[in-house]
């Protein structure tokens, strides 16, 4: 057996998450066939998908055009017909584990030994569905997220006998969709990003029922103080509560009153019109920063890192895949294991003995991989190990956890990594930035390069949730952050595609080069919240534009699109997507070999010198001159050019 290439693909599905799969299959380069059992259900499928490619053409997101990606894609109704000559085939069949039992046995008896048969399953597990096979190795979960096409995680889950080699095969073809994969090891209820929001939905509606807390003030909190995208139970009204309902059921898990009440009262979220909230007769989910009271959030993030470390401690996910999990499924502003070891593994560990102690209720027991790490003391950051080590004395580039950080050629390349969030910039993130930017070795690094990860942002923005519970006080500190980029003494150059906003903009403006694609837009749009830029923003927005367009795109909060920035000198190319690598490659390459010191001298003579009178900077110019002459790169550079050769500078 062997699943080497994946060349031919078969959704099963013409449905929700069916036509998503059969997209971007076909948006990753594959001959997609999408098989449902009526025609009108195909033709639906396929017009979903030729409608959504449009838009993604519209909005210049798709590498090539929207024909072309369709043109990929063959729709059918005979299983048999779909599935001859597949590589890889993907049930998203409604979930009914009798169905998908038969939709297997066929399955096995239409392709040969060397297909993979992957099913899209959220809840039933992947070794029930495979039992019905004689070759059950070859079946393995594929968990996409809805909608497909807009969320980038694929839970790649073993059911009991799935071989290595498929789990492998399945992994890296969902890569090479662009998605990011990461392994569920073992076949539990719920896989990983279930497993952890669980405890999101369910404690808050524990405490409710039990006269603890309110519905908006739990929501309240979660959101806007915890930074989670939504509450808990705006997040309930969304999926539908007898959704959530029947999954606890089917678990065994106990079920809150209050949730039992909605669903016996046919309340069951936006789509009746009313659940936790009205939305056919009241405002919907019209909760406010201020409804945030005394609401015990410990509780609920107790339960889901609890629920980590039984991930964890079982072998199912390791800590940065649970993170992985959390932020791209679940949209969490940063990994629960990360949190889990901010907040302290002891913290968390003592909330929930006491909450078992009290109550007895067994899902407060702790689980023995979290009782194991604070008996170890590796009780979080501050330990220096807990989910996590913490390396903090080389400053190591791949210890952050907001950043990637590559360093290659000379060429320092840092990614901002929450796309989940638009890359917003959060505090940690900042602190991870101003760290590496301190503390890299500048003999190592000829110039750097900043962009976001995803396919949206450079950053659109503040997170406002992750700067919650922040005092004033806190926020009038000057960030270092963004000075630490200003004075690094490399050229530093902002690589921005789509979106770049509020503090995206100020990271932008901090850095020396600005390069963009005509898609991107900037703005500074804190007015709107009643605040202004912070970061440096309205100053250097001043020195870079003049006051008459500084004060234009900070007063009115605007968006304006990369023609006008790159006219108005906000960014010193705007460039088509496809010319985009090349544009900075020319851009890096004058940097890469140019003399460092010399680089370094004009960067800071001009820096400086622009808030300095005339004759001051003219000074600082001279001495700065002086200083070069001395150079042995200046030597380099006089002889390569009598020699008519390119120079080769050594920084010295
Ligand atoms: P859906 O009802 O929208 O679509 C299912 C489609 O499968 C229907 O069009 C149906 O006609 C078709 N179908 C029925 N029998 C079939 C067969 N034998 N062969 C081919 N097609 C057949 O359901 P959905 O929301 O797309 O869910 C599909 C699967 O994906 C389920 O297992 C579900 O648990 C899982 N899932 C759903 C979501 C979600 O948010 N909707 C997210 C992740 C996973």
């Amino acid at each position: 057996m062997s699943f080497d290439s994946i060349d031919r693909v078969t959704v099963l599905g013409a449905g929700n998450m069916g036509h998503g799969i059969t997209e971007v299959t076909a948006m990753g380069g594959y001959e997609v066939t999408m098989r449902d059992i009526e025609q009108d259900l195909v033709d639906d499928g396929y017009e979903q998908i030729a409608w959504s490619l449009e838009k993604l053409e519209e909005k210049d997101l798709l590498a090539e055009s929207a024909d072309t990606v369709l043109g990929r894609i063959d729709t059918t109704t005979d299983l048999k017909e779909a599935v001859a000559d597949a590589d890889l085939v993907i049930e998203a069949a409604p979930e009914n584990l009798e169905l998908k039992h038969d939709i297997f046995s066929d399955l096995e008896e239409f392709t040969t030994e060397d297909t993979l048969l992957a099913t899209n399953t959220s809840s039933l597990p992947i070794s029930d569905i495979a039992e019905v096979l004689d070759t059950p190795e070859r079946v393995l979960g594929l968990h996409f997220f809805n909608p497909p096409v807009k969320m980038d995680l694929v839970e790649v889950i073993y059911g009991q006998e799935t071989t290595d080699e498929v789990a492998d095969a399945g992994y890296e073809w969902v890569e090479s969709i662009d998605k990011t994969p990461i392994y569920v090891r073992k076949d539990v209820r719920g896989f990983v990003v279930n497993t952890i929001v669980g405890p999101f939905g369910g404690e808050p509606a524990f405490m409710v029922s039990e006269g603890e807390a309110t519905i908006r003030g739990a929501d309240a909190t979660m959101a806007h103080e915890r930074g989670y995208p939504m509450g808990p139970f705006e997040l309930a009204d969304l999926t539908g509560i007898d959704v959530g309902y029947h999954v606890r059921k089917e678990g065994g898990s106990p079920i809150p009153p209050i949730t039992e009440e909605k669903v016996e009262a046919e309340e069951l979220g936006q789509k009746t019109g009313k659940g936790f909230y009205d939305y056919a007769n009241g405002d919907g989910a019209d909760y406010q920063p201020e409804d945030a009271g005394d609401f015990d959030w410990l509780r609920v993030e107790a339960r889901m890192v609890n629920r980590a470390a039984f991930l964890v401690g079982e072998g199912v996910a390791k800590p940065e895949e649970v993170d992985t999990g959390v932020q791209l499924g679940l949209g969490f502003p940063e990994g629960i294991c990360r949190r889990a070891d901010k907040i302290g593994l002891d913290t968390v560990l003592g909330k929930l003995e006491t909450l078992h102690e009290e109550t007895g209720a067994d899902r407060f027991e702790p689980h023995s991989y979290l009782e194991d790490l604070v008996e170890e003391d590796k009780t979080g950051e501050d330990a220096g190990q807990g989910f996590y080590e913490y390396d903090t004395d080389d400053g190591a580039l791949d210890s952050y956890h907001n950043i990637n950080v590559d360093l290659a050629d000379g060429v320092l390349a840092l990614e901002l990594d929450r796309p989940s969030r638009m890359n917003a910039i959060s505090g940690d993130l900042l602190e991870e930035v101003d760290d590496l930017f301190s503390t890299v070795d500048t003999d190592d690094v000829r110039c750097v390069t900043i962009e976001g990860v995803g396919d949206r942002a450079f950053s659109a923005g503040a997170d406002i949730g992750g700067f919650g519970g922040t005092e004033p006080t806190d926020m009038m500190d000057v960030t270092p952050a963004f000075e630490t980029v200003n004075d690094f003494p490399r050229p530093v150059v902002a690589k921005i595609d789509g979106y770049c906003l509020g503090a995206g903009l100020e990271l932008a403006l901090a850095c020396d080069l600005r390069l963009a694609t005509e898609r991107s837009s900037f703005g500074a749009p804190e007015i709107g919240l009643g605040l202004i830029p912070g970061g440096g923003g309205t100053q250097r927005l001043m020195r870079v534009l003049g006051e008459t367009r500084a004060k234009e795109l900070v007063f009115r909060g605007n968006h304006i699109d990369a023609d006008r920035a790159e006219q108005w000198g906000l960014v010193n190319r705007a460039v088509a997507r496809e010319e985009f690598d090349d544009v900075v490659g020319e851009f890096l390459d004058d940097l890469r070999t140019g003399p460092p010191i010399g680089l370094k001298v004009a960067k800071k003579v001009m820096n400086e010198g622009q808030d300095a009178s005339l004759e001051a900077a003219l000074a600082m110019e001279s001495q700065g001159f002086g200083l070069l002459f001395t150079t042995e790169d200046m030597r380099e550079g006089t002889a390569a050019f009598a020699e008519d050769r390119e120079p080769e500078f050594d920084g010295k």
